[in-house]
Formats: structure tokens, sequence, C-alpha cells
């Protein structure tokens, strides 16, 4: 039973219930061919039954019956064997299907990685080009720019020559009459805007005693040349206190801002003082010379114009050149004269 157990795939209960029909019409036969119930006779009449109800594992085990077996196992092999084949063909398919679909694949991924070369190759033309000519705008752009800039440059420096033009003197180099016209007009206003706030101006109007002789004397280029040094000897003394102006021939103007009325009579007084130790010379040393000069100084009030501030400081003048020369004279707002 065991064995029929394990070679049938059947359960417990239909194994019995088959054993049980087949036995019990084995022995139904028996009692009706008033057969005796001996074993040998009982075993016949079973086998017998199981064949004809077709239970062949019943047969197969109760007459140990090896052809049936064996036809038994060669179905289960041939069903086995066809399943293989199947399996196999459909596996062989498969293969076939994937072989063809990889074939594709591969295919598709060649043609693909050529298309991306080209691509890649055409990219690199097409951007080497692309930055060639962005290469060459950019180059002839920044010449340009270059010049452009020198250009500018040169305009500016052009431009700042015009402008000391303008406002220097050619002659001496310092401020001219227009630079002093312009600067003493701003500095009235100012002073007019913020109530004297800036502090006091001052101007002094120097004048060389005697300068035609020394042109008649010496000649146009030494008189020249004695300008030059008097507007350098203005200028060094009055640096950080006023602007040195040339107001006209041999005539120079002085701007003195933040500076009261004893301050401006003692630093003009120490350039009198100055101009009289000062020795002049020209035509390479070979002339040597002694000037003086007058002065006429005038304080600013919000009073009065700047036209008649400098009328008051040439008036000044007038008066140092009137009284002796190489004198200094102020306006009569300091009512003091040295
Ligand atoms: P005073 O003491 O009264 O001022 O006498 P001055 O001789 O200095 O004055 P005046 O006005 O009689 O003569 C001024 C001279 O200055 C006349 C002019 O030829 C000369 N002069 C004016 N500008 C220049 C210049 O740029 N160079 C030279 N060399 N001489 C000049
Ligand atoms: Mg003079
Ligand atoms: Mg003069």
């Amino acid at each position: 039973m065991l064995e029929l157990f394990s070679k049938s795939k059947k359960k417990w209960e239909e194994i019995f219930k088959d054993v049980y029909d087949v036995a019990r019409s084995a022995l139904k036969n028996l009692v009706i061919q008033s057969t005796p119930p001996l074993p040998v006779f009982y075993e016949r009449e079973f086998v017998e039954v199981a064949k004809s109800l077709k239970k062949d594992d019943l047969v197969m085990v109760a007459t140990g019956d090896k052809a049936l077996f064996e036809q038994k196992l060669l179905d289960t092999v041939h069903a086995t064997r066809d399943s293989v084949y199947s399996a196999r063909n459909i596996l062989l398919d498969f293969e076939k299907e994937a072989e063809k679909c990889i074939g594709q694949i591969e295919q598709d991924l060649t043609g693909m990685r050529e298309q991306l070369v080209r691509m890649d190759k055409e990219a690199d033309i097409v951007f080497s080009k692309d930055a060639d000519s962005i290469q060459t705008v950019n180059e002839r752009f920044q010449n340009r720019l270059t010049d452009a800039i020198s250009g500018m440059k040169k305009q500016e420096a052009v431009l700042d020559e015009l402008r000391r033009h303008v406002r220097l003197d050619p002659l001496t180099n310092i401020y001219n009459r227009r630079s002093w016209d312009n600067d003493l007009n701003e500095m009235v206003m100012q002073a007019l805007e913020d109530s004297g706030e800036q502090g006091p101006i001052a101007i002094i109007i120097a004048d060389l005693d005697h300068f035609k002789k020394i042109n008649d004397n010496h000649g146009h280029p030494v008189g020249d040349a004695v300008l030059k040094q008097f507007a350098g000897l203005l200028q060094e003394h009055f640096k950080g206190a006023g602007s040195v102006y040339r107001y006209g021939g041999e005539e120079f103007g002085i701007i003195l801002t933040g500076m009261s009325g004893d301050a401006v009579m003692d630093i003009a007084g120490r350039f009198k003082d100055r101009l009289m130790r000062s020795c002049f010379t020209a035509d390479r040393g070979r002339i040597r010379m002694k000037i003086t000069a007058s002065f006429g100084i005038c304080e600013w009030k919000p009073s009065i114009s700047k036209e008649m501030l400098v009328k008051a400081a040439d008036d000044a003048l007038y008066e140092a050149k009137r009284t002796g020369r190489n004198k200094i004279v102020a306006a009569r707002t300091f009512q003091k004269a040295v």
C-alpha cells in the first residue's frame, strides 16, 4: 500500500476507496460464484475486478505486473520527453527571437554611436568655426577699443593742454588774467552765498618798479627772464597761502583766503623783504640785478563788489608808487600802510 501511495499521485482516501470497492466487488463475486474464499481465489478475483474497473495502480501492485508498470513508466518518460522537447523548442525559439532582438539592438546601437560621432565631429567643426569667428571679432573689437581708448587719452591730453593754455600765462607759467577774473569772481560769489564761512578774502596787486628801464637797458628777453623769476618767487612765497596770477604786463595778483588783514600785511611784507634780498639773473648769469616792487592790498567785505575790490587794491598800489615805490599800501579798509 505504501508502495502504491508513493508511486501514485492519489490521495489516501481515494486509494482506500479504490481498494475497498475492488475488494467488496471481488468478495461479492466469490459469493455469487459460490467459490470458497481462499486467499488464492480471492487474490485472483481482486485482480480481475481491478482490471475491469481500470484500477491500474491496484492491478500493478496486486500482480506485480512489471509489463504494465514499465508501460506506465514509458508513458511517463515519453510524456516527460515530449514536454522537454516542447520546452526546448520554446527555449530555442526564444533564443532565436532573443538573438534577433539582440542583433537588432546592437545594430541600432552601432547606428546611434555612428550618428553621435558624426554629430560630435560636426559640432566640433561648427564650434571651432564659431569660436574662430568670435575670436576674430573679439580681437578686432579689442583693437578698436584700444585705439578708441588711446584716442580718447590723446584727446584728453589735448584738452588738458588747452585748459592749461586757457588758464595759464605762457611766459611765466602761472595763472593768467582770465583765471584771475574767474577765480576772484567765484570766491566772492561763494563768500556771499555762505556768508563768509570760508574766512576772509584779500588780494594783493604787485607791480615791478621801473621795469621799463630793464627792457630799455638789457633788452626785452632779459625783461622776460626777470618776469619769469619774479613769478617763480611769488609762487614759492605764497604757496599754501594763496594763488598767484599774472595780472598784466609786469603786474601780478595774489588771492588769499582765510587770512586776516594783519596776516596779509605780514606775508606781503615778508615777500617785499625777500625780493629785496633776491638777485635776478639773465644771459646765463652774465646779467645780475636787484629789483623792487610796489604792492596794493585790499580785503574784501560783503558790502563791496569784485570790481570795487580790485579798484581799491589798484588805488592802493598807485598810492605806493606815488609815495616812493618799494612799498605796500593797504586800501582804506585796512587803514594801515607800510
Ligand atoms: P612803474 O614803476 O611806474 O611801474 O614803471 P614801469 O616802468 O614799471 O611801468 P611802465 O608802465 O612805464 O612800463 C611797463 C613796461 O613793462 C612796459 C612794457 O614794455 C613792459 N612789459 C610789459 N609786458 C612785458 C613782457 O611781457 N615782457 C617784457 N620784457 N616787457 C614787458
Ligand atoms: Mg611797473
Ligand atoms: Mg605796470
